[in-house]
């Protein structure tokens, strides 16, 4: 295979938990991909080891202060170095790549995602935020500009692989699993005592940190609900959480005649960034294989709305819709970093998703401009709460 017809990648995020699993992707599958976009926010030493490793057309260092280490690191090689926020999206929409895997975490994926799309280029989507802030506009303009998303989001990833084949076949509902993260069953007389380091540790799953704590509130099923809502076109109603503690099960679709579909496996993020990269391809690899001949159960549960109320929170602002979502993930944002920084407790988070929801105004059908509007409003009330703690 010629140079040509390999897939160029660009990683927005390429140093974190997800960039650096599909830049083992793209290592175990030089044939099929080059990376030819890598982004990282601070971590300059990892960003200068990848682009030594694999050449990228461009690198982009968010924070401008690692500018001159990365540009003198790469100063013997033909890759370009920019810096900045703004260089992000420039960098987005230019002609070296031709698929955007957006790994960045949180709101600061949504501009550079837009980018991508109004240039063209399909996108693999890691960064669910950006369907939680603005879905219904992202949605739109990938029609508009007639590119692929291709959920990377593992619970996604299966029902998008459930759906290969069915062509307009209609969606009853889909099933959303959720291992219930490390402290399924605990209630809130306990979790009012977690300390940032218990929260850290997933049972079946290594993610970055945001994430690693969303899966412990549960905040992140509430945002891969409205992921889901609109990457599959979906009414509230017909979207149902189960936990499943193995994580086996990645999720599953339910068709009109009652059929059930669903994706099983390992739970490792590299098969679904594969998947996504290389779709309609599949592509062999040697990870480890699920084994039906040793003893286990597959458990299904109620998710518990009462205690890991951040799960309710999301659902109700999905159903309130507008600006809401956009709301709800900006004061969740602050307040993760927060009691990352331990400023606050586990269950003030939920209080300060919950007070920003009552607070900023909600709008029924944003803009564009409103979302961003939005997002700094947000931040703005949610930082003013954790002043007070
Ligand atoms: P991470 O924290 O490990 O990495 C985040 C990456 O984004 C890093 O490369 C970092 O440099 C970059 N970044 C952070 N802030 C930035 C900013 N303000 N501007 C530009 N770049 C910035 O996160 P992760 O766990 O890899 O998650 C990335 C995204 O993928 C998240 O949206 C997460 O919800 C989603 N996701 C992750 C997993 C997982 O297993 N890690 C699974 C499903 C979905
Ligand atoms: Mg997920």
């Amino acid at each position: 295979m010629t140079n040509k017809t390999k897939k160029r990648i660009a990683i927005f995020g390429s140093t974190g938990s997800i960039g650096t699993q599909a830049l083992d992707v793209i290592a175990a599958n030089p044939e099929l991909f080059s990376a030819e976009v890598l982004t990282a926010m601070t971590n300059d030493a990892l960003l200068i080891k990848q682009a030594l490793a694999f050449q990228p057309a461009i690198v982009v260092i968010g924070d401008e202060k690692k500018y001159p280490i990365v540009k003198e690191a790469l100063s013997g090689t033909d890759t370009q170095v920019y810096c900045g926020e703004k260089a992000l999206q420039e960098v987005a929409s230019m002609d070296v790549y031709d698929m955007m895997l957006a790994a960045i975490v949180g709101y600061a994926g949504l501009k550079p995602t837009l980018m991508a799309i109004e240039a063209g280029k399909a996108i693999a989507l890691a960064n669910k935020e950006t369907l939680v802030v603005a879905g219904d506009i992202i949605i739109r303009k990938a029609m508009e500009f007639r590119v692929p998303i291709i959920p990377v989001d593992s619970e996604h990833s299966a029902i998008f692989q459930c759906l290969v084949g069915e062509g307009r076949n209609k969606i009853e509902k889909i099933i959303l699993t959720a291992s219930g993260g490390p402290f399924l069953g605990r209630k809130p007389n306990f979790l009012m005592n977690v300390k940032r380091e218990h929260a850290l540790q997933h049972p079946n799953w290594s993610m970055g940190a945001k994430i690693t704590i969303d899966s412990a509130t549960l905040m992140n099923k509430g945002l891969e609900v409205i992921e889901a809502r609109w990457l599959f076109n979906l009414k509230p109603e017909q979207i149902q959480v189960v936990i499943h503690p193995q994580s086996i099960i990645h999720s599953m679709v339910q068709f009109e005649d009652g059929s059930i579909k669903a994706q099983m496996g390992l739970p490792d993020m590299k098969l679904p960034i594969q998947y996504a990269m290389a779709f309609p391809q599949r592509i062999p690899n040697t990870f480890p294989r699920y084994n039906f001949k040793q003893p286990n159960t597959l458990q299904f549960d109620e998710p518990d709305l009462k205690t890991f109320r951040n799960l309710a929170l999301a659902l109700e602002a999905m159903k309130q819709g507008g600006n809401m979502p956009c709301i709800l993930n900006a004061a969740n944002e602050i307040a993760v970093y927060a009691f990352l920084k331990n400023r606050i407790g586990f269950l003030d988070m939920t209080d300060v998703v919950e007070k920003t929801m009552q607070n900023v105004a909600h709008i029924a059908e944003p803009t564009l401009e409103d979302y961003f509007e939005t997002d700094g409003e947000a931040r703005t009330f949610a930082d003013s709460l954790i002043q007070m703690y």
